[in-house]
């Protein structure tokens, strides 16, 4: 098929618009399955969950949700920086790992990544986070290239001194939310970092021998295909290690507020598609790394191992860890999270055993988003089957479509295909719980399928 024939298909076949899927959570396609595990249950949960990591190498993730303001397109907005608050919060987190570990979660194992997520990690003092590193490190062996990474904003980064000390601390990779340039679309979100700013900054942290992200969206409110490309120009001056080019969801009560006020402001379909192009064409043109094509872990070391399906056990309120059988969640809420910990009890609040084809529904999603795809030998020797003819239908569908080739080696997504991983793995999700359920239940981290999203939004503007 040519590229517009293929585009064409894509758009009319496959295209989610605000697409559910979202990167930050790559996997997540699990219906209401969730099973309550009470406070008395949690300790013997804990044999089960390191009974299910067999491998010697674990993913950690950190979570510290407090930020200064509230941005529009958040879609799980933490709570608002307070020093008080946030050294409770500290004590009840290092008290959490030290819990882990003496439920021997971490016997045997070794740390191949450990990544601050927020909320902004950095409205912490960097005492903290070195705090929360040595206790880590006092719990858990790291792998000796063990890479330590931390989200921030920019406002607290416009500080040589501060980098040099983050660096000094471990830190191997910042990753920093711009999001655009455009000032307008900024002040609407309730956002404002230069372009100016963001460039010094990626200068210091690349200076002091760290690597950077910036996160970028399409699809804010008011933003155009022209403003998406001096957005382009702007970061083709800067140079960060690595973007993440996502898509704005229409998530958050405030952006739909203002989309009922201006329903000029939200971003067709059409321009959406045209931007999702145009940025992921660009990523490949300057060598960065898509959504669809992870390469090696050099980009995105955490998430690389995270597809490669290496488990993760993540700390802090509202988080999600995952091992190949068991997805489980800490309490959401910050004083059932304290309370539970305060009691000496680790603040396990759900979880889903994963059935097999769940597992396989993960190892495929996962896989398609590595450039070398899924590799159809492991796949075999995971479940005694070949994805080939545990997914036909949805398999021969999306290589009708021309985003997917396979051999007998692996199966992976052709080059447009990895342009729309995300539809392709939101369509991946709707099949499995379509599959399960009979219709579509989409665990709403956003607003449903494509056509209930759009209805929903259409109600709710006009
Ligand atoms: S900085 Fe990030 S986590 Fe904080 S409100 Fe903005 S989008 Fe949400």
């Amino acid at each position: 098929m040519k590229r517009t024939e293929i585009l064409a298909t894509i758009r009319s076949e496959l295209f989610y618009g605000a697409s559910n899927y979202t990167k930050s959570q790559p996997d997540l396609f699990v219906p209401h399955r969730f099973q309550i595990v009470a406070p008395s249950r949690v300790g013997a949960f804990l044999e089960t969950v390191k009974e299910s990591i067999t491998e010697e190498e674990i993913l950690l993730y950190v979570h510290l949700p407090f930020c200064f303001s509230e941005c529009l397109f958040c879609n799980s907005f933490p709570h608002h920086v307070d020093k008080q608050v946030q050294q409770n919060y500290l004590e009840h987190l290092v008290k959490e790992i030290d819990l882990f570990s003496a439920h021997g979660v971490f016997d045997g194992k070794k740390a191949k990544c450990i990544y601050f997520g927020g909320g902004t990690p950095t409205s912490f003092p960097d005492e903290d986070i070195k705090r929360i590193i040595d206790k880590i490190t006092s719990c858990i062996d790291l792998t000796e290239n063990c890479n330590i990474t931390s989200e921030a904003h920019p406002a607290t980064l416009d500080n040589k001194k501060r980098i040099v000390e983050l660096s000094k601390i471990g830190l191997k990779r910042i990753s920093i939310g711009c999001q655009t340039f455009d000032p307008d679309v900024l002040s609407l979100c309730n956002r404002y970092n230069t372009a100016s700013q963001v460039k010094r900054i990626v200068h210091t942290v690349q200076d002091a021998g760290l690597a950077i992200n910036i996160d970028m969206m399409t699809g804010l409110p008011g933003q155009t295909i022209a403003s998406v490309r001096n957005d382009l120009d702007i970061l083709e001056g800067v140079k960060p290690n690595a973007i993440e080019y996502i898509r704005h969801e229409i998530v958050n009560p405030l952006v739909v507020e203002l989309y009922r006020e201006r329903p000029d402001l939200v971003v067709q379909d059409n321009a959406l598609f045209e931007m999702v192009l145009l940025t992921q064409e660009w990523m490949e043109k300057f060598g960065y790394e898509q959504n669809g094509r992870y390469s090696n872990d050099t980009q995105w070391e955490y998430r690389y191992h995270w597809l490669k399906e290496v488990p993760i056990i993540a700390f802090g309120s509202r988080t999600r860890s995952y091992t190949k059988t068991i997805c489980y969640d800490k309490h959401e809420d910050l004083d059932t999270y304290s309370r539970l910990i305060g009691k000496g009890i680790p603040p396990v609040g759900r979880y889903i055993p994963l059935t097999i084809k769940e597992q396989m529904y993960r190892s495929l999603i996962l896989g398609l988003q590595l450039k070398s795809g899924v590799d159809i030998k492991r796949f075999y020797n995971s479940y005694n089957d070949y994805p080939s003819r545990v997914f036909n239908s949805l398999l021969l569908k999306l290589e009708t479509y021309g985003c997917l080739e396979h051999d007998d080696i692996s199966l992976k997504l052709t080059k447009y295909g990895a342009y729309f991983v995300e539809d392709i793995c939101d369509n991946i999700i709707d099949t499995a719980l379509k599959e399960v359920s009979g219709e579509l239940v989409r665990a709403p981290h956003s607003e449903g399928s494509k056509s209930s999203r759009l209805n929903s939004l259409e109600s709710r503007v006009t």
